[in-house]
């Protein structure tokens, strides 16, 4: 099966109940036992759910994965990749991460003693030097936030396993239709389906993706000891969403070229970051690794943050948010937004000007979004 067909009849066979077309919500916290310890596989909503089994089995199907799981954020599907590595191990970090995967590796696994190294995702060769004997994940994120680099996959797949530790990608800002992590060589995946898997800014869920038996047992056990599992009525919305995945995304990357050559013709626009312009540094790596670009554009405008707010408040069509992903256009402010947990200095050696701001395209007609934002510049 191709991927359009996948998301609309993986997991999702008419129910042998009813013969419903459409997954049921199984809103139900427990399930009638036979006789003890004889059911029909379901025992208690945290342990298991048919409409998230549904979802699991979607998600792993697109994602070219044998396992999924669901929990309750991104967050959460990130803090339980992060609970395969032990005390006294090494985490190795790309340098250009989402603020959470950041707080969370500082502010609650440090904390267990585990250590976590950054490595500079400009030089794969970091990648390496930053691994010691005690380094278990490598982790990073492809295209990343807000800049819109892209690390090499399997560059820093191969790295990974020469020294035996697993390899875990964050696909969100690429989601499975532009990008699939495990088939370079990347052992982990994590979503959070709060963006393009949902596509409709109405729920908070992540999920993980492996293909890996033992790593998946390891995370189901997780999953049901710690317990952050969506609810079934927030599962049935990701896979409601992820049956128009494909066409949403096409039409998300489709607007955001467009914008993205709108801004860069702009006077008042300095610097345009979107890896399908042919002028980002990283233009062929995105191509061999991506089948398209996605939605997501930053830029600088020709100002101070005067120039942003000026921006910000006049935009009408574009809604100030954080988040993205979904049909309606977003417009954030990392330094403040995404990123204000960073010093200015921390920011300014990333590359986060005080005058960047991020969209995230919608599906809206591509010329209102074009006037909206010639009209706020
Ligand atoms: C939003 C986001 C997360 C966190 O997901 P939540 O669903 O908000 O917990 C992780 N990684 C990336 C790249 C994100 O954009």
């Amino acid at each position: 099966m191709r991927f359009e067909t996948k998301a609309i009849h993986c997991g999702q066979q008419p129910d042998s109940a009813t013969g419903s077309v459409v997954v049921p919500v199984y809103q139900t916290s427990t399930f009638q036992q036979q006789a003890i310890g004889v059911h029909k596989g379901y025992e208690y909503s945290r342990t298991g759910n048919p409409t998230r089994a549904a979802l699991e089995e979607a998600i792993a199907a697109l994602e070219s994965g044998r396992f999924g799981l669901a929990f309750a954020s991104g967050v959460a599907a990130t803090a339980a990749v992060f609970n395969i590595v032990e005390p006294g191990n090494r985490i190795v970090a790309g340098d250009d991460l989402y603020g959470g995967s950041i707080r969370l590796a500082e502010r609650v696994f440090k904390r267990y003693g585990i250590e976590i190294v950054y490595a500079d995702i400009d030089d794969p060769d970091s990648f390496s030097k930053a691994c010691n004997s005690d380094t278990k994940l490598i982790w990073i994120e492809t295209p990343t936030n807000p800049l819109l680099k892209i690390v090499d996959i399997s560059a820093v797949a191969k790295i990974a396993h020469q020294h035996n530790a697993l390899l875990a990608v964050d696909n969100t800002f690429a989601s499975p239709y532009f990008q699939r992590p495990l088939e370079l060589g990347a052992d982990i995946v994590v979503q959070s389906t709060t963006k393009y898997l949902a596509g409709h800014s109405d729920i908070v869920g992540g999920a993980v993706i492996t293909s890996d038996e033992k790593i998946f047992n390891s995370l189901r056990y997780y999953q049901n000891t710690a317990g952050a599992i969506p609810a079934p009525w927030d599962c049935w919305l990701v896979l409601r969403g992820m049956k128009t995945l494909a066409v949403r995304m096409r039409q998300h990357e489709i607007n955001a070229f467009g914008i993205a050559e709108f801004l860069e013709s702009h006077e008042k626009v300095k610097k345009v970051y979107y890896p399908g312009l042919k002028k980002h540094p990283q233009y062929e790596l995105a191509k061999r690794q991506m089948s398209g670009f996605s939605g997501m554009v930053s830029f600088e405008i020709d100002g101070t943050v005067d120039a942003v707010n000026d921006f910000a408040s006049k935009l009408k069509i574009f809604t100030l948010a954080e988040s993205l992903g979904g049909v309606e256009s977003l417009v954030c402010y990392p330094p403040s937004m995404t990123h204000g947990f960073l010093s200015h200095q921390q920011r300014i050696d990333r590359g986060i000007s005080d005058s960047l701001i991020r969209l995230s395209v919608g599906i809206e007609d591509i010329e209102d979004l074009k006037e909206d934002i010639a009209n706020a510049l």
